[in-house]
């Protein structure tokens, strides 16, 4: 995948050789008192350099509460001229896009839920044309990294220069401790694709739970990505949405004066070090690849042996003593058991694939390809 997607980094309000980006501030607005209050502790924490509080809440079940709209605007202009703070909200439709310009808010987010759909991608990247204002992308609910690349290059070719992506995880099937499963690979594809665009973790709609916010956060910066949105709540118990992940000001200055921060690079020796290791690890790719190129064409030769012989591809007893014999050398070898089952069954499909492909063209007489 490429795209054409050039983000600059003029519109950065914050400072990231000194600290990641920090963004907090509560789930929802629910009164004027809870948004200036909650904004005024958390201008005292230095590295909060923006204040988020969702005023248009897409709620999965109709009833629940789904946020004050534009009565919460003046609010955020009020945190805005009070703490000094950027403020943000999250936009669904045109008219949230053009209540949000109206009263001064800097930066405006879209959903995850918004995001899976390239409709209400399109009108709201419509309605933002011709302003300068800073739009952050959230990940789509589903893991499809396509539709997260689709809406920043709508936004992108609506004239919004200053755009950054919120990771805040996918919904997974099978059980896991999160909320939505971070899926880190995603945000790192896209950082490849896109190594201008500032990706900023959302640990509190990844975790849905408070005790692992640390832990997320930790690895978001460990990983490179640039910033951290976190909800935070002067009374998070009593929060009217997401009451289970938000956290005080107080925790939070807690939580990220226990963050480690490492460096990209080192000193020149650590440097000249990495490089060795890395050349090591170049070649013994090279030997990976070809081993494993080795390996298809054997596979080719039975699949012509079997096709010759009318013997059927899969043979079930063949694949599960392999299986069972590979995971005990690899585990032995020191090698993670389901990183072992992934590999070899990879490696299983792609074999039964060429196999059939060579059974077809005898069939055809012709190649499977043409
Ligand atoms: C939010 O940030 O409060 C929110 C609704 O997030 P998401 O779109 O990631 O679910
Ligand atoms: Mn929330």
């Amino acid at each position: 995948m490429t795209t054409k997607v050039h983000i600059s980094e003029e519109g950065r309000f914050w400072e990231p050789e000194k600290f990641p980006l920090i963004i907090a501030g509560p789930c929802s607005a629910e009164t004027e008192e809870q948004v200036l209050k909650t904004a005024h502790m958390l201008a005292k924490i230095p590295s909060v350099k923006a204040y988020r509080a969702g005023v248009w809440k897409p709620r999965t079940r109709p009833g629940a509460f789904e946020g004050l709209g534009e009565k919460a605007l003046p609010w955020l202009q009020k945190v805005k001229q009070e703490t000094g703070l950027k403020t943000a909200v999250e936009v669904a439709k045109p008219e949230h896009v053009s209540l949000a310009l109206k009263y001064d808010v800097d930066i405006l987010w879209l959903g995850a839920r918004s995001v899976v759909s390239p409709f209400v991608v399109q009108e709201i990247a419509e309605a933002l044309e011709g302003s300068s204002v800073t739009v952050m992308v959230k990940n789509p609910v589903i893991p499809d990294l396509n539709l997260w690349v689709g809406a920043i290059e709508r936004i992108y070719s609506a004239g919004i220069k200053n755009i950054m992506a919120i990771h805040r995880g996918f919904h997974y099937f099978e059980k896991s401790p999160f909320r939505n499963a971070p899926m880190w690979e995603i945000p790192i594809e896209l950082k490849r694709l896109m190594p201008q665009l500032p990706i900023v973790t959302d640990p509190s709609h990844i975790a849905g739970r408070r005790d692992l916010l640390q832990q997320i956060s930790q690895k978001a910066l460990d990983l490179e990505m640039d910033g951290l949105m976190i909800e935070s709540h002067e009374n998070p118990d009593c929060a009217l949405t997401d009451a289970a992940q938000q956290i005080t000001p107080e925790s939070l200055a807690k939580m990220l004066g226990d963050l480690v921060l490492r460096q990209k690079t080192g000193t020149p020796d650590f440097q000249s070090q990495l490089e060795k290791l890395r050349t090591e690890i170049d070649k013994l790719d090279g030997e990976l690849l070809q081993i494993l190129a080795k390996r298809m064409e054997i596979t080719d030769e039975i699949g012509a042996y079997k096709r010759d012989n009318n013997i059927t591809v899969l043979q079930m007893k063949r694949w599960a003593n392999i299986l069972s014999d590979r995971l005990s050398i690899g585990t032995h070898l020191g090698l993670n058991q389901s990183f072992l089952e992934d590999m070899l069954q990879l490696i299983h499909n792609e074999s039964i694939l060429r196999q059939t492909q060579i059974l077809n063209n005898k069939k055809d007489g012709k190649s499977s390809k043409d």
